[in-house]
């Protein structure tokens, strides 16, 4: 019989998670507190619940034989009682436990000899103060909070000692800010029988702006010493955490040309889009065989690509009203993939559209023509 599998989280992670289930005919339910979050699509696949709700993961798990998650921030002990009742969760609520946890991250690298930023821990904004006053000299800081930070929504950078004034007591960390040469992802998928592949390393490009994933290029230039740096500290940190499924890792090369470890995310990442059309086996299709103990897909990419993210500008807010898409259908290799969400808003993660095939200059004169007249019209 096949197993149930339950995903908590029904953002775009997880409506992609659902999308790919659905292909293979494989049983599949997410929760989201949302009712039209974008898993719910999937209607008779959707559970309207908390995930930070003990009684809510727990009702919703009990007839599942699998428990996955598209977001680190859930509930723990309910993961834990899963976990001690029999059920398979992956990944598991010790990893988590360290993963949503920055300063706990930070802490586990340090002691497995990765090299991560020099970086300077603490529990409230007084210690933030002492650790400012001692450092001073060492800035500027890249401020993290210790938790329910992503897509930048917790790091700052910190200069003067107002900087620290101004920041929420709760407990994070300062790192010392790199000279990033370039930042890149390695996705590496484990399966509960051990065997695992690795993705090749893709680059990320941010908005500046706010910290936030634009675009992903695939391939990029890079070392072959880099690339088995980063293949091993992944394999490294996954086995340590044994970790089964998808586990994203993102890393800093320095100006020094230095592997650094940022941090990493155990399920499907923004950084890993691209291979809904450019690989033998899509990031969510693996994850889905990861977790299920099913043979692992290839990571191959056969062909170059860009995903370019779709996110409400600072003008944007209200109902969505894309215009442009006859000139991006136009076009071939060009995939738009939008998460169905009503409401757009500056920041918001809308859509991603990938552009694969041919050589460099192609792909961003497309890109180009697509952020010209692909976009949302606030007047309509
Ligand atoms: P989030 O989890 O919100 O994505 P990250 O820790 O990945 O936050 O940081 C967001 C971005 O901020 C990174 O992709 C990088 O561009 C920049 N950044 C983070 N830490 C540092 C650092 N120590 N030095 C320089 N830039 C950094």
């Amino acid at each position: 019989m096949l197993k149930k599998i339950g995903i908590l989280g029904g953002g775009q992670l997880g409506r992609m998670l659902q999308e790919v289930a659905q292909k293979m005919n494989l049983p599949v339910w997410c929760m989201d507190k949302t009712k039209d979050s974008p898993a719910a699509l999937f209607r008779d696949f959707f559970v309207q619940g908390d995930i930070l709700n003990y009684d809510d993961v727990i009702n919703f798990s009990a007839d599942k034989d699998i428990i996955t998650v598209e977001i680190e921030h859930v509930n723990l002990d309910a993961l834990k009682e899963l976990e001690s009742q029999g059920k398979e969760v992956h990944p598991n609520p010790h990893a988590l436990g360290i993963i949503k946890n920055k300063n706990k991250q930070k802490e586990f690298y340090s002691d497995l000899g990765i090299p991560v930023p020099i970086y300077w821990n603490f529990s409230d904004k007084n210690e933030a103060l002492e650790i400012f006053s001692q450092w001073r000299d060492k800035v500027p800081f890249i401020y993290k909070s210790a938790e329910m930070g992503y897509d930048g929504k917790g790091v700052r950078t910190i200069r003067l000692q107002q900087d620290v004034e101004d920041l929420d007591n709760v407990a994070g960390s300062f790192e010392e800010k790199i000279n990033i040469e370039i930042e890149v992802a390695v996705m590496i998928a484990r399966s509960t029988n051990g065997k695992y592949v690795i993705y090749p390393p893709v680059g990320m490009y941010f908005d500046e702006g706010n910290h936030i994933l634009s675009e992903v290029h695939y391939p990029i230039q890079l070392s072959s010493d880099w690339i088995a740096q980063m293949n091993d500290i992944a394999v490294k940190v996954t086995e340590s955490l044994n970790i089964c499924g998808l586990c994203a890792f993102e890393f800093f090369i320095t100006t020094q040309g230095q592997v650094i470890l940022n941090e990493i995310a155990p399920r499907p990442h923004n950084s890993m889009h691209i291979s809904m059309n450019n690989a033998v086996c899509s990031q969510f299709e693996q994850h889905i065989r990861a977790i299920s103990g099913l043979p692992l897909g290839s990571p191959v990419m056969d062909k170059k690509g860009i995903m370019y993210n779709i996110i409400g500008k600072d003008t944007d807010f209200g109902p969505t009203n894309w215009i442009g898409w006859e000139n991006v259908l136009g076009m071939e290799n060009v995939f738009i993939h939008l998460y169905g969400k009503s409401v757009i808003k500056p920041a918001r993660k809308m859509g991603h559209i990938n552009i694969v095939g041919e050589g460099f200059t192609q792909l961003k004169e497309k890109l180009h023509i697509i952020k010209d007249q692909f976009k949302n019209n606030n007047n309509g």
